[in-house]
C-alpha cells in the first residue's frame, strides 16, 4: 500500500475488508443459514475470550446494545442517567428511548471526556446510572469512575463504542467493570458493517439480553413459546458476524498500526508547528494510566483566532482541506444544543468546555492503510490553511 498521491482524495476513515473476509461472507450466504446462527455464536465466544471470559452478546448495532444495557439495568421513567454532551447522539437518545432523563455534565477539556468531578456534583436521589463515553478510544479514570459508582450505588453503562482494545492500567476495557457496550459500525476500529456487543456480569443478564434482542421470546421443547417481557428485533446476522469475526482476528495489528500513525501525527504536528498556531492536539501517547486505541486523531481549532470566528471558522478550514483533497469530520457537536434537547431546557452557556470544544473539534484522517506521507500531508495542509485563515 502506497501513500495517497496529493491529487488523490484522502478520506478521514476507510474500512478495510480483506479477501479472506469476503470469502467468509460468501460461505455464510451459500450455507443455507444466513441470519443469527453459528457465526454469531462463534463471534460471541471469541469476544467473551477477549474480555476475560465475561458473558457477551451481540446486537444489530451499538445503539441497540446500549438501549438493551439500560433495560438490563432496569432504568426507565423517573430515572436520571449522567452522561457527556460530546458524543454521538445515540448515547443520549437511548436514555430517552427507555423513558429516562439524560443529565449532561461538562467535559475535561484535556481529555474531552466526561469530567468526573462534575459527575459527582450532578448526582441526585433520582440518579441511577453513569454513562461515560471514551471519545476517540481514550478511557476515563476507571478507578475514580467505579469509586463514585460504588459510593452512590449507581450502575455504570460504559459507552465503549469507540474503545475496543483500549486499556486502563494494562487491563482491556470490557474485561472489567459493569455493563460495557461496543459498536462494530463501519467506521469503528473493527467492524461487522453494523453491529455491537454488550459485556455483562452474570449468566442471568446474558439470558435477559438474548430475550430482549428477539421480541422477548422464550422457547421450550419442540414447540413451546412464551413472552414475559416484550423485546425488540436487535439480533446480529451470521453475515455480519462472519465479518466481525474476521476483523477481530486482525485487532492486534489494527491497534498497533493506529498507534504508529498517532506517533507519526505527533511528530508531523510538531514539524508543522500546529501547537504554535493554537491548535490543540490530543493528549500524548500513554500520558497517564489510560491507553487509547486511537479510534480517532482529533484536534481543536483556535476558532477565536481564525477568520469568521466560530462556528464559521471550522467550516472554512474543513472546506479548504477538502479542496486540497483531505477529508475531515466533526465528532461531535454538543448534544445539549440540538433543538430537541434545548426543548428539554438545555441552553448555551451551561456546559462551557463542551461548547468550546464542540465548536472547534476536527477529526483528521486515521486508518491503518495510511502511510507516513499521508500524515505529513495532512499536518502541512492544516498548518498552511490555519496560517492563511488567521485574523
Ligand atoms: C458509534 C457510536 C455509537 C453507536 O453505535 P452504532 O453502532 O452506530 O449504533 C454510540 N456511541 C458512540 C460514542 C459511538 O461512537
Amino acid at each position: 500500500m502506497t501513500a495517497t498521491a496529493a491529487s488523490e482524495f484522502l478520506p478521514f476513515v476507510r474500512p478495510e475488508i480483506d479477501a479472506d473476509t469476503i470469502a467468509e461472507v460468501g460461505k455464510v450466504l451459500a450455507s443455507g443459514w444466513i441470519t443469527s446462527g453459528p457465526k454469531m455464536q462463534a463471534f460471541e465466544d471469541a469476544l467473551s475470550r477477549l474480555f476475560g471470559g465475561r458473558p457477551v452478546r451481540t446486537f444489530a448495532n451499538g445503539s441497540a446494545t446500549m438501549e438493551i444495557a439500560l433495560r438490563i439495568a432496569d432504568i426507565g421513567p423517573g430515572d436520571e442517567v449522567i452522561t457527556t454532551p460530546i458524543t454521538w447522539v445515540a448515547t443520549a437518545n437511548v436514555v430517552l428511548a427507555v423513558g429516562a432523563k439524560p443529565v449532561f455534565v461538562d467535559i475535561d477539556p484535556r481529555t474531552r471526556n466526561i469530567d468526573l468531578d462534575a459527575v459527582e456534583a450532578a448526582i441526585t436521589p433520582r440518579t441511577r446510572a453513569i454513562m461515560p463515553v471514551y471519545l476517540s478510544g481514550l478511557p476515563v479514570d476507571m478507578d475514580r469512575l467505579y469509586a463514585i459508582a460504588g459510593k452512590h450505588r449507581l450502575r455504570v453503562i460504559e459507552d465503549a463504542a469507540q474503545a475496543i482494545d483500549s486499556r486502563w492500567q494494562g487491563k482491556r476495557i470490557g474485561a472489567f467493570g459493569d455493563l460495557v457496550s461496543f459498536s462494530f459500525q463501519a467506521n469503528k476500529n473493527i467492524t461487522s458493517v453494523e453491529g455491537g456487543c454488550l459485556v455483562m456480569n452474570t449468566p442471568e443478564e446474558a439470558v435477559r439480553a438474548e430475550r430482549l434482542r428477539l421480541q422477548g421470546v422464550i422457547r421450550s421443547g419442540m414447540d413451546g413459546m412464551d413472552v414475559e417481557e416484550p423485546g425488540g428485533k436487535f439480533n446480529l446476522t451470521d453475515v455480519n458476524a462472519a465479518i466481525g469475526l474476521a476483523q477481530l482476528g486482525r485487532l492486534d495489528a489494527i491497534t498497533a498500526r493506529r498507534a504508529e500513525l498517532a506517533e507519526i501525527y505527533f511528530r508531523c504536528a510538531a514539524d508543522a508547528g500546529l501547537a504554535e498556531l493554537g491548535i490543540e492536539l490530543p493528549l500524548p501517547l500513554d500520558p497517564r494510566q489510560a491507553t487509547t486505541n486511537w479510534h480517532m486523531f482529533q484536534v481543536v481549532l483556535p476558532t477565536a483566532r481564525l477568520e469568521g470566528g466560530a462556528p464559521q471558522a471550522r467550516h472554512n478550514v474543513m472546506q479548504a482541506m477538502r479542496e486540497r483533497g483531505i477529508g475531515t469530520g466533526v465528532h461531535y457537536p454538543p448534544i445539549h444544543l440540538f433543538t430537541y434537547y434545548r426543548s428539554l431546557g438545555w441552553r448555551e452557556g451551561m456546559l462551557p468546555h463542551a461548547e468550546r470544544i464542540g465548536r472547534g473539534i476536527v477529526t483528521l484522517p486515521l486508518f491503518p492503510a495510511m502511510q507516513a506521507a499521508d500524515v505529513e500531508r495532512v499536518c502541512a495542509t492544516l498548518s498552511e490553511t490555519c496560517k492563511r485563515l488567521c485574523k
